[in-house]
Order: C-alpha cells, then structure tokens, then sequence
C-alpha cells in the first residue's frame, strides 16, 4: 500500500488528496494540518467580509469530516516541524516522527507581518486566513471604525479597500512603490486605476514606505512614513505580500528559493517529495525558470499533478502562467504576463476609449511579453485563453470566430493586429 502524507490542506492540498484517492483507492493518505477546520479559500475572504458570500461559502470543499468521508483520509491536526528528506519522514509539533512513500508538500503562504513597532496594536490587521476575514467583518459590523488605511496597493491591499469603502469608512490606501499594482501594471494602467479609485472617494498616495504605527490617547492609530508624512486612521490593514510557508523545511534537504523548487511533475529534488500551490516554485511557461504564482488556479491544478504523481501516475503542469485579474467597485484590472521581461526596445501598443485602456509589449519574435487591460473584464476568457496559446505553442493569432467575439466586445482591430491577427484556416 502506497503510504503519502500531506502537509497544509487548503486548495492544493484538498486537490492532492482528491487526484490522488481517484487514482488509488487503497492508498494511505495522512493529512496534517495546522487549522481544524475544513481547507478555506484565501480568495474569498473579501467576498464574506463584503457580505457576498456565507460564511460556510469560504469552505468550498465542505467540512474535514465531510471531506474525511468523501475522500477516506486521517485527519491530524498538528503543525508539521521538520521533514527529513533521505527518510521522507515528517515531524510533528507532539514531537511525533513519521516515514511515509510519498509526501505533499501543500502549505501555502502568510501575510507578511513585519516586525515594525505597532503591528500588534489592536485595530492593526492583515489578510489571508479565515480568521482575519472574521476580525474584519466584525470590526466593521460593530460601526467602531470610521475611517482605514491600507497599506499596499496591490492585489489583497485593492480588496479590502472594496470592502472598507461599501462599509462606509473614509478610506486611504498607500503604498511603497511609485505606483499601484507596480509587479504587474504599467505606470499609465496603474494612474487610470488611481484615478478611478480616487472618484470613488479613496485618498491613494503611493511612494510612503511605513516606518512604525503609534496608538493615540482617543484609541485611534497614526502611521508614521519614512517620509515624515503621517496618516491617521481607526484601523490599519497590512498587506504587503505573502511568505512561503516553507521555515520548517530549512534542514530538510529540500531544494527551496523563497519556494520549494518543484519541476512540471511538481516533484522536489528528492524523488517521492512534492511540493504544490502558493509554498512552491513551479517553471513558469513564459521565460522558462521557477516561479511562484501564488494563485488559485494554480494551486488546485498543481495540488492535482502532485497528488496523481504521488499515487504513481506521470502528468505534468504546464501552465504556471502570471495572469491576474482584481475586481474592485466595479472595475477591472487585468495582467497577462510577466512585466519584468518588458524593455524600451520592444514594441508597444497603447489604445483608450470610454470602455477599455489597454497597454501591451510585445518582444521583437513576436511574442507577447505583457498585457494590462483596464476598465472592463468582458475579454477576459478570449483573451487569456489566446495568451496560454501563444505562450505554449507560440501561435498568437486568433481564429475568425474568437477575432469576431473580441470585436463584439469592443475591441479594437489594431489590438488584434498588434497580438497576431486573424489567421484563416
Ligand atoms: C485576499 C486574497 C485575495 C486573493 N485573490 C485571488 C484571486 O482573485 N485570484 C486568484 O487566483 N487567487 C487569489 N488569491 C490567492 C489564492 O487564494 C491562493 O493562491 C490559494 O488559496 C493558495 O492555496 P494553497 O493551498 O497553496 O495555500 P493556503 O490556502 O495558504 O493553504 C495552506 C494551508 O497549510 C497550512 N499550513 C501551513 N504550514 C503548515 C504546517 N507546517 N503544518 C500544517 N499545516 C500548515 C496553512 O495554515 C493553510 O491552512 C487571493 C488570496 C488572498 C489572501
């Protein structure tokens, strides 16, 4: 009997578990997790504190005991300390060893909490589990908190600005870098999203790096900046990135970057270890090396190619690709691609009217290096899906029927041109 532990039981753990019981109905599958309740999705959080969803919403694959039956796993709630490697032997925080066949590694990432004075002041949050979901919606269900600040313009930093301002609190968002969204936008997408926010009412000041946080006399918070500038508020969120959740690994003999390195089978450099979802590094198909892309998608698709390796079977994941999409007060900004690649000496393309701006590089081979849309989400799946194409068989042009969609939706001739034009089969 094939014996494979996971260790951290979210999205890609969950999708481990699954692939690999469909494959094998007698393996062994140990789950150890660190949370005892069923695996949430960090995704939604937003969408419960906004009201969106139920709570039980952000459980989307049911309770552990659901989940046990459904999938005949053992469930232990502990915190994986160590893993041995030569041994593939995982440790327990109860100090318990065990050896297994295979083992997932599926432990996400945290909210970087930086040790800054004042971070631990009450009203001071982040967010990413379950639970500061739950402290949100209270504070702002409890009418205490009449106006926010949120520190980092960028994908978890733009949500909880959606979900300060339809609470009704005066909110202002600041952020480090010269602009927002600054790994994936261009500075013109960045200033139209800016100015977009700011017709809404939030107060957007970018290039202040946080120095520490005091607590005043009447309870509420002051943000000292670097620059001497000082932003007061009722509650400050912190969201400034994530961390591999990969300290315990340190000793193990596992190869790790900031992630686990994983090749497309999603296995570590031990043979029988793998590694999945927002821990991992996994090649990203557009320049070739290992990156984390900390999505959902990847984490259910990547828990999946793990867990049916694991269990003896042979896939591979191929679409490690840096597409985003953030969907705040009713507007849409969209990236494909990986901005760092982009340089002064590639070609560009620029467009704007009332429905879309979109900014796109494209490399001198004619592969397309980056693609910011704003304003409207509407081409979404048409286009991503031409980008994966592009960037997997290096076939950028469209079809007669997608070219006609697009144009449906609005978008212009000269974008389509400018992707690959229409190619007539
Ligand atoms: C606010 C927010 C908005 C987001 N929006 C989007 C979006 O719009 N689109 C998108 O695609 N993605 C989005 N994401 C990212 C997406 O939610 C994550 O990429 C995905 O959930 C990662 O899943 P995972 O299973 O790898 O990790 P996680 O969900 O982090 O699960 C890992 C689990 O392992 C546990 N664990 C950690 N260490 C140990 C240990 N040593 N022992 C035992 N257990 C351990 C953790 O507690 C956790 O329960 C968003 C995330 C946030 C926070």
């Amino acid at each position: 009997m094939n014996t494979i532990a996971i260790i951290g039981f979210g999205g890609a753990g969950y999708n481990a578990a699954r692939a690999i019981r469909k494959k094998d109905s007698e393996a062994l599958i140990d789950v150890y997790s660190d949370s005892a309740k069923g695996p949430y999705c960090p995704m939604l959080t937003t969408y419960f504190v906004k009201g969106s969803i139920p709570l039980e919403a952000m459980y989307p694959f049911g309770t552990i005991d659901e989940i046990q039956k459904e999938l005949n796993t053992n469930f232990y709630n502990k915190t994986v300390t160590a893993v041995k490697g030569a041994e593939k032997c995982i440790v327990t925080d109860d100090g318990t060893e065990k050896a297994y066949d295979n083992i997932i590694i599926t432990t996400g990432s945290s909210a970087i909490m930086p040790p800054i004075p004042g971070l631990d002041l009450p009203g001071v949050f982040k967010m990413r589990t379950d639970a500061d979901a739950l402290y949100l919606k209270e504070l702002l269900d409890s009418d205490k908190a009449r106006t926010c600040l949120v520190i980092g313009a960028s994908w978890v930093g733009i949500k909880v600005v959606e979900d300060t301002v339809m609470a009704g609190l005066e909110t202002t968002l600041v952020d480090g870098a010269d602009w927002m969204f600054i790994t994936a936008a261009f500075e013109e997408t960045s200033l139209r999203a800016q100015k977009y926010l700011e017709s809404k009412g939030v107060r957007v000041s970018c290039g202040e790096m946080l120095d520490h946080i005091e607590q005043e006399y009447d309870g509420s918070l002051t943000a000292l900046m670097k620059s001497g500038d000082r932003f007061n508020a009722d509650c400050i969120a912190i969201c400034i990135g994530v961390r591999m959740n990969t300290g315990f690994l340190k000793d193990s003999g596992i190869a790790m970057n900031r992630g686990v390195i994983v090749d497309k089978k999603m296995q570590t450099n031990i043979p029988g270890i793998y590694a999945a979802g927002d821990c991992c590094e996994s090649i990203d198909s557009q320049s070739g090396t290992n990156m984390n892309i900390g999505v959902w998608a990847n984490a259910q698709q990547q828990g999946a190619v793990a867990g049916v390796n694991a269990a003896g079977g042979n896939q591979e994941f191929d679409a490690n690709i840096l597409i985003n999409l953030a969907h705040f007060l009713d507007y849409d900004f969209l990236a494909y691609g990986n901005i760092r690649l982009c340089s002064p000496d590639d070609d560009w393309y620029e467009y704007e009217d009332e429905k879309y701006y979109i900014k796109a590089c494209r490399g001198q081979d004619g592969s397309i290096k980056c693609v910011n849309i704003t304003g409207s989400a509407d081409i979404n799946g048409l286009f991503k899906n031409n980008f994966i194409k592009g960037l997997i068989e290096g076939e950028t042009s469209f079809n007669v029927k997608a070219a006609c969609q697009m144009r449906d939706k609005g978008v212009p001739q000269s974008f389509i041109d400018f992707l690959g034009g229409i190619k007539i089969d």
